[in-house]
């Protein structure tokens, strides 16, 4: 696909057919049940129903909360939901609202159900009920009450509305086919008794509507016009459909199924995330290394990236996983036009140049990107120390080791070219220092001669650079589909994070504001932590290496003993 093309899936031909069959109106809605932050899953939902909606000049998207459990759900979630939608750059202008500023309305339809006689009240306990269900080979068995007369049906769901009965001590249901091959037909719940507070309704209501009574009733009040859900509830559009026929109101919404997002290496269900996050296996919903909205945010995924990665997946009817590495390559080929570069020198290893005088400090200048000029320009301390990192450094260089080592010369980026002459080690035998000349007539890091080296390394001044925290981070989970797995929290990567924390950046990285991003010459794209950054000390979180050495890794091809770094 073109970078620009228009989407296209068969969600988007149905859409067109209607239109070329005379429908005037393209109505979706986006229904996220507020128990629980978003997550990237939810974003490919959003960015269909948003994005068709878009696609038409008369089109309209609601933002539903669909908040019908009111034991689950909250206004923490309701807002955090919002915020991160906005982030993402949808908007619902005035469409903003919730299953339960319906409640009303949806009452009104199940009383014209009970009169018609097709609802019920069943006084069965939950047991009896989940017990005479039946299975898929045999069928349910009819109720007691499935025999109670219209009147006594309406008298009883009004005093359950009225609050006279306690939790589970009756339901209403829809009187459908007990015996239907589809389970969801066998006389479905539609109300149940919850003595519950309600984050929207407060304690207005007693009974709350079942998802799904509530759902193709709020689609017919919105007027949506597609109802587009994941494929999970393909066998709830037999009941989508026989409510609203049963309660013979027009025009009728339809439902229609999509496969979800699955993502290699990580879990996308706020059911699973909230473990997670409430047994402390994560430092909260917006711990970068979650598949959250915020966890992204966080982290340094742009938005932009995000929403392109839903648009590069496209949209089908057919399950898949997708690999982790496409998000990480639409992050990169956005943060590699937006990134300021910059240098970071994560395991620091000095370098005394020695014929570099020691009273001496000037000021270089390097392009902060590499092809755009509009960047601009910034400027670089240099003096005779400087720290470079330890892995450039080999005292006996292994074969296809091109950086500095006794005898050789290197470029030190937008600065000199130096030799080394000499290295000292500590007691242990691990080098401390290592002692180069430079060339003064290389500056800006060519040779006048024209003759080439091998290795470029990235570099801060000793006298002027600051320290900062690095937080390197790996998948959550080591195996590729955890939620296959019996225990969740034995899979969970124990080096999901790698803390640096005597990194040093360049001075004028001390005050990087927090969501501040950068590509750290070689290291990766990295991101000003806005939670634990402290100003002097910033902290920074790698967003993503500058190449996909996961693939790398997983073709079992070993990295030569930290020999080569990425872009080295
Ligand atoms: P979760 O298990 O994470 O709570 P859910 O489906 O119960 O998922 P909802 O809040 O009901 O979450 O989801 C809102 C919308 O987002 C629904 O239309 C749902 O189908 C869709 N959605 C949720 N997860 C995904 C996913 N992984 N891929 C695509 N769409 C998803
Ligand atoms: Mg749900």
């Amino acid at each position: 696909m073109s970078d620009d093309a228009p989407a296209r899936d068969f969600v988007r031909d149905i859409v067109e057919a209607d239109r070329a069959s005379g429908a005037l109106e393209v109505v979706t809605r986006f229904p996220p049940e507020p128990n629980g932050y978003l997550h990237i899953g939810h974003v490919k939902s959003a960015a269909l129903n948003f994005g068709i909606a878009a696609e038409y000049p008369e089109g309209r998207c609601y933002l539903r909360f669909d908040d019908t459990n009111p034991t689950r759900e909250s206004e923490e979630y309701v807002e955090s939901m919002k915020e991160d939608l906005r982030w993402l750059g949808f908007s619902w202008e005035g469409r903003l609202t919730h299953a339960s500023d319906y409640f009303e309305d949806l009452f009104e339809l199940a009383l014209r159900l009970v009169r018609k006689g097709k609802a019920y009240v069943d006084d069965q306990g939950p047991e009896e009920i989940r017990a005479s269900r039946g299975t898929l080979i045999e069928p349910g068995r009819e109720s007691p009450s499935r025999q109670r007369a219209t009147e006594e049906n309406e008298d009883l769901l009004l005093r359950m509305r009225a609050g006279e009965f306690p939790e589970g001590s009756m339901v209403l249901r829809a009187k459908i086919d007990m015996a239907s091959p589809n389970l969801n037909l066998r006389d479905p719940v539609m109300y149940r008794i919850l003595h519950r507070p309600h984050q929207n309704t407060g304690r207005r209501w007693c009974i709350y509507p079942m998802y799904d009574w509530a759902h193709g009733q709020c689609d017919y009040f919105e007027g949506v016009t597609h109802s587009l859900c994941t494929l999970e509830f393909e066998d709830h559009r037999a009941l989508y459909d026989w409510f609203l026929a049963a309660l013979e109101v027009e025009p009728r919404p339809r439902q229609y199924e999509f496969a979800r997002l699955n993502l290699d290496y990580t879990v996308l269900s706020k059911r699973t995330l909230i473990r997670l996050v409430d047994a402390g296996h994560v430092d909260g919903w917006d711990d970068p290394r979650m598949p959250t909205l915020r966890g992204m945010r966080r982290r340094g995924y742009p938005p932009a990236a995000i929403r392109e990665f839903c648009r590069r997946i496209g949209v089908t009817r057919k399950d898949s996983v997708v690999e982790m590495g496409s998000l990480e390559h639409c992050v990169r080929a956005e943060l590699d036009a937006a990134a300021p570069r910059a240098m970071c020198v994560m395991d620091p290893l000095k370098l005394v140049i020695v014929n570099y005088p020691e009273d001496r400090e000037e000021t270089l200048s390097a392009p902060n990107h590499p092809r755009n000029p509009e960047f601009g320009r910034r400027e670089l301390p240099f003096s005779r120390e400087i720290w470079i990192e330890r892995a450039d450094f080999m005292a006996e260089p292994a074969p296809g080791f091109f950086r500095l080592a006794p005898g050789r010369e290197v470029r030190l980026r937008f600065a000199w070219l130096v030799t080394c002459i000499d290295y000292l080690c500590d007691d242990a035998g691990e080098v401390r220092e290592v002692r180069c000349t430079y060339d003064p007539d290389t500056r800006g890091g060519s040779a006048p001669d024209g003759r080439k080296v091998k290795g470029a390394l990235h570099w801060v001044c000793a006298k002027r650079s600051a320290a900062a925290e690095v937080r390197l981070f790996d998948r959550l989970f080591t195996v590729a589909d955890p939620a296959a797995s019996e225990d969740l929290i034995s899979v969970l990567n124990p080096e999901s994070r790698r803390v640096v924390p005597n990194a040093l950046v360049e001075a004028n990285l001390a005050e990087a504001s927090p969501g501040a991003f950068y590509q750290f010459e070689r290291q990766g794209y990295f991101c000003a932590d806005a939670v634990d950054s402290a100003p002097g000390l910033p902290v920074f979180n790698r967003i993503v290496t500058l190449r996909d050495t996961w693939a790398r890794r997983r073709q079992a091809r070993p990295e030569p003993a930290r020999s080569r770094p990425p872009g080295a």
